[in-house]
């Protein structure tokens, strides 16, 4: 930078002055700062600002660093320059073609330089003359002189710099907001900030008044680091304390019916059951029977790979529910799932003498008085009064809905939520922070990973021709295209089954699709099941925790078009039997990505490789539903989550007293799973 023959200014430090806003809440409305009325309130809105919080919140994506002070004789033409002097009267010129100019020199002791703007009239009243002034632009040829064109300007009469001579911070902006709008709401805003910090004991953290200052205005770069550091670390503060907050709720309610866990039977069950339980199905186990046998109601999350087994760890609660004499409900996400439950739990309590019931859709099969009964979300419009227990299955959302149903009707029964979504664990501290978490680690013995490969466009026959030569089972899934099951996702299925009967003349082949009625959805799978179909044709949405363990081979069209979490889900379709197993991949696209399924057989490594690539929202839904939508915490940063989780323990008890930090971890109503 030496070229230019200027100095570095000193650093500028900003002083505090004392106007206070006597009455400025962090969760007041932007509204309520000076210059911003509700015009400017709703184009803040873009930004995702609304109160001054947010508005204290909205941190530069970069700094300008305008530091570097030029002198008016030693500018160089094409480049950005400050130039600080004392300015000319400003006169308005009229070009040829109607256009106005203002036109100026700037003098400092080096000499003078030409200054333009064009159409800004006011630009004399701005500056009186002989006005020191700093400005800040480009500096290029104008006729045959070199001039700085349309500079930001600033007039040097407070020992503080808010938009030159010193690193500038830039901001995201919206029509009608720049950054140097929001710089300077946000200066004077950090000058009558109501408090130095809103909680005690911030450990090595900065103090919060000093982070919000070094980020927006810093010194040097160095020090943004830790300012960001300090507000990343407000973000999942109060993330944690809401999810505290809802935790204590839930756990305050009184379970509508207390449990007694007599140990003995639940382990001569589990010593009855066709096979031993892993490891981790045994600690999952003895987490849960803890929570049922405490006063207040359980609300544990229960991950665990596809296949891992995690019915039987619910049809083991659902024994103690029902040795309790009360009843449990199972809600599967789809019905073909609920008839598939229904099959497995009736012979898992046959030796029993339990009986199962089955309630989908509006047909009531049987039963409404079983203790044990399966169905679809639609259970729990249903009136049952003496529910020990809810179990959710499969529910990609997280039961969000069905607990909040749950809840409505005054029910406070344990609840128990399945799922195979891998989740990394700082999603699960984050996310899920109000839930308690179990997870299957291991498999059950005997499962061989299921060979995968990407295969390339022109392997397409050769693939063909070897499924056909394997005299085994096949699912073929059909690309993607939307989230819900729309009439082009059928057409789509619909073509592919007609292309694929011809190629595959000799077998026999069953379409399956959710415009299809729930009877014929059953019939299809259950002939699939019996073997009298070879392959399956179906569509994404419909076939989540299909158990059919004579299936070996599962073929992915539009296989980009996934994430890598549901691929694996539909991989784990496959290899459930002692057999090897084999996924086939199609893709428009052969990208590192999709080849990391050729590799990693763990659902949790493929999550955590998708939320590095693909951020949270697209593998959790968490975009869509709008969740824990961070400004600058990142769900990466493990050791900073933590810290905040641990924070946020010490701080719920004085929360109370710490009326600040309530009110903003009331003020957005953070949606977490939990509902209320
Ligand atoms: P998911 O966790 O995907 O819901 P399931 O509960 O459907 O898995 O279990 C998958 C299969 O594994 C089922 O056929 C089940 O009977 C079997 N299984 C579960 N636990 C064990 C175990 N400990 N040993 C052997 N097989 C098991
Ligand atoms: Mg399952």
């Amino acid at each position: 930078m030496g070229h230019l023959g200027g100095h570095l200014y000193p650093g500028s430090h900003l002083r505090f002055n004392i106007t206070l806003y006597p009455t400025m809440n962090l969760t007041d409305s932007v509204t309520f700062l000076p210059g911003i009325g509700s015009i400017m309130a709703n184009k803040l809105v873009k930004l995702e600002i609304k109160s001054v919080f947010d508005l204290l919140y909205h941190l530069p994506f970069r700094y300008e660093d305008r530091r570097l002070i030029g002198s008016a004789r030693g500018v160089q033409v094409g480049e950005g320059v400050t130039v600080v002097g004392t300015l000319s009267p400003i006169k308005n010129v009229f070009t040829k073609n109607g256009k106005r100019l203002q036109t100026a020199t700037i003098t400092d002791s080096s000499g003078s330089l030409s200054v333009i703007w064009f159409n800004q009239t006011f630009l004399s009243r701005v500056f009186n003359s002989q006005t020191q002034v700093a400005l800040f632009g480009k500096v290029e040829f104008f006729g045959k002189k070199p001039a700085l064109i349309s500079p930001e300007y600033e007039l040097v009469t407070s020992s503080d710099s808010i938009h030159l001579r010193r690193l500038v911070p830039i901001y995201p902006e919206t029509g009608g907001v720049s950054s140097k709008w929001l710089r300077s709401k946000i200066y004077a805003l950090l000058q009558n900030l109501p408090m130095d910090d809103f909680f005690p004991n911030r450990g090595n953290l900065l103090q919060w008044k000093q982070a919000l200052h070094i980020v927006h205005f810093p010194n040097d770069l160095e020090e943004v680091n830790s300012a960001r550091h300090r507000l990343a670390f407000d973000e999942l503060l109060l993330l944690q304390l809401a999810a505290s907050l809802h935790r204590q709720k839930w756990q305050k309610r009184q379970l509508t019916h207390p449990f007694k866990v007599d140990q003995e039977r639940v382990l001569k069950f589990i010593s009855q059951l066709p096979f031993n339980l892993t490891a981790s199905q045994n600690q999952a186990v003895k987490e849960i029977l803890d929570d049922l046998s405490r006063p207040v109601p359980m609300n544990r999350l229960l991950e665990g790979d596809v296949g891992s087994g995690k019915t039987v760890v619910a049809a083991i609660a659902a024994h103690v529910t029902h040795l309790n004499n009360l009843q449990t409900l199972l809600l599967a996400p789809t019905q073909i799932l609920a008839s598939q439950h229904y099959q497995t739990l009736s012979t898992l309590f046959k030796p029993f003498g339990v009986e199962i019931g089955l309630i989908v859709g509006n047909s009531i099969k049987q039963k409404v008085k079983s203790k044990i009964i399966v169905g679809t979300h639609a259970l729990l419009t249903t009136n049952f009064n003496d529910v020990g227990l809810v179990v959710i299955d499969e529910q990609h959302r997280f039961g969000v809905a069905q607990r909040a149903l749950i809840t409505s009707k005054g029910l406070s029964p344990h609840i128990l939520t399945m799922t195979a979504t891998p989740i990394p664990r700082t999603i699960a501290l984050t996310m899920y922070g109000d839930l308690d978490l179990s997870t299957l680690t291991g498999m059950p013995q005997g499962r061989l990973p299921v060979k995968t490969w990407v295969v390339p466009e022109v392997k397409r026959e050769a693939a063909y021709e070897w499924i056909k030569s394997q005299n085994s089972q096949c699912f073929i899934v059909c690309p993607f295209i939307n989230e819900s099951e729309t009439l082009t996702t059928v057409k789509a299925a619909t073509n592919e089954f007609t292309k694929l009967q011809q190629i595959f003349s000799e077998l026999k082949l069953g379409l399956l699709h959710g415009k299809l009625k729930a009877i014929e959805k059953n019939e299809v799978v259950n002939k699939f099941r019996a073997g009298e179909y070879q392959i399956l044709v179906t569509t994404p949405v419909v076939e989540v925790g299909i158990d059919i363990s004579t299936a070996t081979i599962m073929v992915i069209e539009g296989a980009d078009r996934f994430g890598l979490a549901q691929l694996h889900q539909l991989r784990g379709r496959v290899g459930r039997g002692q057999q090897q197993s084999y996924c086939l991949l199609f893709a428009n696209e052969i990208t590192s990505r999709l080849k990391a399924m050729e590799t990693h057989h763990l659902g949790i490594e493929l999550a955590e490789i998708d939320l590095k690539l693909r951020g949270p929202g697209e593998i959790y839904g968490l975009a869509q539903a709008g969740q824990a939508h961070f400004k600058v915490a990142t769900y990466s940063d493990l050791d900073l989550i933590t810290q905040a989780k641990a924070a946020a323990e010490s701080l719920l008890p004085q929360l109370d007293k710490l009326s600040v930090l309530r009110s903003l971890v009331e003020k957005d109503k953070i949606t977490l799973v939990q509902p209320n």
